[in-house]
């Protein structure tokens, strides 16, 4: 008996809701114009097939192959002349399937050079006002002659091989064609004028002290380069028009630097003859820096530096690194150095973190360069993998952040009395972390920079922020008086809000060209750290994400991945959906903002209301026909008033448990809860973006409870959701996104009952809208 109740009764419902359900399905046109345009659609249209070299999990396929490029090169610094001047013999290894009847080379430095198109790129009128400085070098300047003059490009037995230089990259014609598993040694021989970074802001060159008369050197993209060829691209030949970064295959490099004998001089790769460049007491001190874990050993001190820049030595000295596995090389040198390095114990290995600074640079870098790059070691090593190289160097270049091998140039100067202030020295340390964390990506996980931006900057800058908060936990003699933990400039979801809520005129997807972006440092630093972070905290949890994102780095360590192959093994290895946020953060400009729309109150009824009974006489049946139902009455509706006078309404929950009692076993009736009040809270999303609504419910008694529903619930209807809640206790207050993790960028319409409030964000939104 009970069963035949309980099967009508369902079977009732079932027709009920089936009609509900239409009603609710024709809503979205009806009442608000709007279905989902596709938001959940998967990403097959946008992304490639997989294929035998990169697979539909997102890892490297049975026949992926990567190009192999070796190098052996004699440079020589001049430092009267500021010039620089190398021979170096390639050999490239084709482990491609393919026949290969030319190669293409990087010419970097051509970005320099008289005839570089680059100026000519940049559309500007007449600046208004101008530094004198500016205002000369616009207009009444020779351009800086630089560029790389190449004097002879050769194969092994010295014959000739015809070239073509196309700005800033050159065509080798192979004497024969390269076939699969083959290689082929060339040489070329270069030199040309080393250019002030200061001035023309570059990621290479030297910065002159006039006070001492003694210039810094950082050198990189000195020497003619291997791009890439690969299965994606074909050949990486994408010019360099100064902005996006670099294509570099990997390979070992045997390098001898040939510089003035009282510089000191570190970059890529082992130093091979160290006997012959370090004095007795350098090698003593060396000896216990690799025993130091915890504080700096000073290798060369300032008094000793400051002797060099007074007595410069016209002798010569010739510095041997050697480099395994490596995508670039690049070094430092000068007299003005003071070097120190410590050890750090990564998996069991003991790694070289190293500093090297002009006194300029102190006491700031004394400090915190080296300890900086020691904890981001370690915090990246946990992210990713076990740092593989042997040492990471930060060097101090005015201006400079800038990332290589093994090294990079750093920026945070004090002033001339060895003062700083916060801001100095936190962009001295975060840059530090940045740049050596970009040890990881792309130097080891080698994207395609000049095609994607965001793989290395984004990847990056988002560990970045994990590494920062390390760095404040386990030094915080680093932070400032006030602070608890560090403060990092992106990252954490706030940060970007004004970005993703500006002008949609001067915003482009992350999936953008880098060169062809507006705020180039919010599309692809911090928009994509952003998405990572809160992908991590909000949407998959740090445990699913994490090792996600370690697969991803292990995966593609040593080798050349794509955007397709992050996006895969993130889902890959996590069984998260993740179309819908990839689509969304990574492939539009949409932005969040979701709020709570309306809250209605619903009491239980015994009697039918207005909607049953409007369906019964549509389809011409009767109450009667209608087994025993529970009827919802909204708080104030005509149904409501009506229920008061005949007393129908069920307010009191152990009334409501009689009530349903015929309906259920024993047995059922054990488990039934006993809710008092019911709502129905309607979600609204003014903002493209679809994500999880994460609700805070506070209660009468004022406890509360936070909710997420996850970003699917939209994929009916993009622009509002309504939700039924049942509740034991009354709820009082409503907030979506109560800890702003979200970036959500109008939180005036977050509270229910709606709070009267203008955020510092409101503020300057009116600001900028207006
Ligand atoms: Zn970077």
């Amino acid at each position: 008996m009970k069963i035949y109740k309980y099967f009508f009764l369902s079977m009732a419902f079932l027709s009920v809701q089936a009609f509900a359900q239409e009603q609710e399905q024709e809503k979205p046109e009806t009442k608000t114009g709007h279905t989902n345009n596709n938001k959940f659609k998967q990403l097959y249209d946008e992304f490639s097939t997989p294929n035998m070299f990169r697979t539909a999990s997102g890892a490297p396929g049975p026949s992926y192959y990567q190009q192999q490029a070796d190098y052996k090169m004699d440079i020589t610094l001049d430092d009267d002349k500021a010039t620089i001047s190398g021979f170096e013999t390639i050999t490239y290894h084709n482990n491609s399937p393919d026949e290969l009847t030319y190669l293409w080379v990087q010419l970097d430095q051509n970005m320099r050079a008289k005839d570089s198109k680059t100026p000519l790129i940049e559309g500007s009128g007449v600046a208004p006002a101008q530094q004198p400085s500016g205002f000369v070098s616009t207009y009444m300047k020779e351009p800086f002659d630089g560029g790389f003059n190449i004097m002879e490009v050769k194969e092994a037995g010295g014959k000739a091989l015809q070239h073509t230089i196309n700005r800033t990259m050159m065509r080798v014609e192979l004497p024969k064609p390269l076939k699969s598993g083959e290689k082929f040694s060339f040489s070329i021989k270069w030199w040309y004028n080393i250019n002030n970074h200061v001035d023309g802001r570059g990621r290479s060159g030297y910065e002159y002290f006039e006070k001492d008369d003694n210039r810094a050197y950082v050198i990189a993209q000195f020497y003619p380069r291997m791009a890439v060829y690969n299965d994606v691209e074909g050949w990486q030949n994408s010019q360099f028009w100064g902005r996006d970064e670099f294509a570099l295959p990997f390979g070992d490099f045997e390098v001898n630097i040939t510089v003035p004998a009282d510089h000191i001089l570190d970059g890529t790769g082992e130093l091979v003859n160290r006997k012959d460049v370090f004095t007795k007491e350098m090698m003593n001190r060396y000896e216990k820096a690799k025993k130091s874990y915890d504080e700096p050993v000073i290798i060369v001190t300032q008094a000793e530096a400051e002797a060099a820049e007074k007595n410069k030595s016209i002798k010569t000295k010739t510095w041997k690194l050697h480099a395994k596995n490596v995508r670039d090389f690049a070094f430092t040198t000068s007299r003005k150095y003071i070097w120190d390095m410590m050890a750090v114990n990564i998996g069991g290995k003991d790694i070289m973190a190293v500093s090297l600074y002009p006194k300029e640079g102190n006491p700031l870098w004394e400090d915190w360069s080296t300890k900086a790059v020691a904890s981001t070691l370690k915090s990246y090593s946990r992210m990713t993998f076990d740092y593989p190289y042997h040492k990471a160097i930060s060097v101090h270049a005015k201006n400079q952040g800038m990332e290589y091998p093994m090294i990079c140039w750093n920026y945070g100067r004090p002033d001339e009395n060895g003062n700083y202030s916060d801001r100095t020295k936190y962009g001295m340390m975060s840059v530090i972390i940045h740049e050596v964390g970009h040890n990881f990506f792309p130097m080891i996980v080698n994207s395609d920079e000049r095609q994607w931006t965001w793989m290395d900057e984004g990847l990056n800058t988002f560990t970045q922020y994990v590494a920062e908060q390390d760095f404040g936990k386990w030094y915080p003699d680093a932070l400032s008086e006030g602070d608890e933990t560090y403060p990092s400039r992106r990252g954490p979801a706030a940060k970007i809000i004004p970005y993703m809520g500006g002008n949609q005129d001067f915003i482009a997807p992350i999936m953008t060209k880098g060169l062809n972006t507006y705020q180039f440092g919010s599309n692809a630093y911090s928009k994509p750290a952003t998405a990572l972070n809160i992908l991590r905290t909000t949407i998959m949890g740090e445990e699913l994400f994490d090792y996600a994102y370690r697969t991803y780095a292990q995966r593609w360590m040593f080798k050349h991945p794509t955007p397709e192959d992050f996006f895969r093994t993130m889902e890959d290895a996590s069984a998260v959906d993740l179309d819908w946020f990839w689509r969304g953060w990574f492939y539009t400009t949409d932005w969040v903002d979701i709020g709570v729309k309306d809250v209605k109150k619903y009491y239980v009824s015994s009697e039918p209301n207005k909607y049953v009974k409007d369906i019964v006489a549509q389809r011409g049946m009767k109450i009667s026909d209608l087994p025993p139902l529970v009827y919802m009455v909204e708080e104030g509706s005509e149904d409501y008033k009506e229920s008061l006078k005949n007393g129908s309404a069920v307010e009191n929950s152990s009334t409501l448990k009689e009530y349903l009692m015929d309906n259920f076993t024993a047995d059922e009736r054990k488990n039934i809860k006993e809710p008092k009040y019911f709502y129905s809270i309607t979600f609204e999303k003014p903002g493209g973006l679809v994500m999880p609504i994460i609700v805070e419910y506070t209660y009468s008694d004022g406890t509360s409870k936070t909710e997420t529903y996850p970003a699917q619930i939209w994929r009916y209807n993009d622009k509002e959701v309504s939700k039924s809640v049942a509740s034991d206790k009354e709820i009082v207050k409503i907030t979506v996104d109560p800890n702003l993790e979200t970036a959500d960028i109008d939180t005036s319409n977050n509270s229910w009952p709606k709070e009267v409030q203008q955020s510092d964000f409101d503020k300057f939104k009116n600001q900028v809208r207006d």
